[in-house]
């Protein structure tokens, strides 16, 4: 064989090698209604207990093309984002202010990349599943793409956008602190690979679901990417995607009764359907109505509301004030309110142990014990202030499991199942 063609060969299997770790992401579009609602909801107030909630992540925005004014109000939204999301990675989003969209269109957003499971991310809890970037670097404790931006929101500039912060319903004009919300929501992992062809449904990029996708589950609570009933592509699955039942699966005991529907209309809106809630249970003016799919003139709503915090934080994202999270002052943290989180449960591959931010550096042990009591694994680390480790267990029979879990000087035994 030629020297070139080995050559060509090497450079073909390091391209091939690299993309299945990570591959561009494909956006949410996210569509306009004319109608006026006049409902306003305004921003929750940051305040627990014990004070006022600190801002928990960083986002940074880079803009194109944005008009001074327009990014004073972007910043607002994204501080509202901060002090909801816990990471120690900066999210870093592309902003552009685009005069080249549809009109029916208000904005566009997604992850610049999806991150799997691999031997240099080994913190993301499922195997074989897209993670976007800003996730996939919370989980990670990692920069992962060497300071490039994790989300891109494209916002339409020809919209009659209201532009103020005070929650205030204007007739005929959209509300860009609603807007902002949503998207952001979008670019942070509320997004849907799932679509449709003329006979099919299909989902998922290069032979894997985003991680989102692997929640979504029909109204016999049977999951659409369990292979065994829905096939990938499949006419069954399609009759799913546009059967207007479709539920995010959340776990939490709480919601069993009442799981978040997603909006699967008939026909399938390509680039909207299932990356929103269903529009006519969470109505406008109501808690859980931001990820609707239209946003309306004159819907103003500064809070994500309960259902869609708790999808964030199924899909991995560890929230403040939320499950037993509330950090309050990231200078001065009071340590009896913080609990260590063991998620999934059930386990697939992976299960993951986030240990919660503190200013003070602390010894970590994990232990993963089999029903006799015996060690199978132990994991330790030093000098931890924030952290979410990740423990591979597909090697594992099924059965019950006991992690134990060392923070400082506290300790919590977790039952786990596979
Ligand atoms: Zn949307």
């Amino acid at each position: 064989m030629p020297y070139f063609v080995i050559i060509i060969l090497f450079l073909c299997f390091q391209q091939v090698s690299f993309s299945q770790d990570s591959m561009p992401a494909v956006p949410v579009v996210c569509y306009l209604s004319e109608q006026n609602s006049f409902t306003e909801i305004p921003a929750q107030e940051f305040i627990s207990a014990s004070g006022r909630l600190a801002a928990t992540s960083n986002i940074e925005v880079t803009y194109i093309d944005f008009p001074e004014q327009v990014k004073t109000s972007f910043e607002y939204a994204v501080a509202i984002w901060e002090r909801y999301l816990i990471s120690t990675q900066t999210i870093r989003i592309k902003a552009t202010w685009s005069k080249t969209v549809v009109s029916t269109v208000l904005a566009e957003t997604g992850a610049t990349r999806i991150y799997r499971n691999s031997a240099s991310i080994p913190n993301l809890p499922y195997a074989n599943v897209w993670y976007p970037a800003p996730l996939a670097e919370a989980l990670s404790g990692k920069d992962l793409n060497s300071a490039d931006f994790e989300m891109t929101v494209t916002l339409n500039a020809n919209i009659n956008w209201y532009l103020g912060t005070d929650a205030k319903a204007q007739a005929g004009k959209f509300d860009i602190i609603t807007v902002l919300l949503h998207e952001i929501a979008h670019g942070l992992g509320f997004s849907s690979s799932m679509s449709v062809n003329d006979t099919q449904g299909l989902y998922g990029q290069s032979g894997s679901a985003y991680v989102f996708d692997i929640f979504i589950q029909d109204s016999k609570k049977v999951k659409l990417t369990n292979s065994g009933v829905y096939g990938n592509p499949s006419t069954d699955l399609k009759t799913s995607l546009i059967s207007n039942a479709l539920y995010f699966g959340l776990k939490n005991p709480a919601f069993a009764n009442n799981l978040p529907r997603l909006y699967a209309p008939s026909p399938f809106k390509s680039g909207s359907s299932f990356s929103h809630f269903d529009e006519s249970t969470y109505t406008v003016g109501t808690a859980n109505s931001l990820m609707s799919p239209s946003v309306r003139a004159a819907e103003v709503n500064h809070t994500p509301g309960d259902l869609l915090l708790n999808c964030l934080n199924e899909i991995g994202w560890q929230i403040n004030g939320l499950n037993g999270y509330i950090v309050t002052d990231v200078e001065n943290i009071p340590e009896q309110t913080f609990e260590v989180l063991v998620f999934p449960n059930p386990v697939e591959d992976r299960v993951n142990v986030a240990f919660p931010l503190q200013t003070q550096p602390r010894a970590i042990k994990i232990d993963l014990l089999n029903n006799q009591g015996k060690a199978l694994q132990s994991i330790e680390k030093q000098g931890v202030k924030v952290e979410t480790i990740s423990v591979d267990i597909s090697s594992l029979n099924e059965g019950i499991y006991f992690l134990r879990v060392l923070d400082g000087q506290k300790v919590l035994i977790k039952k786990i199942v596979r």
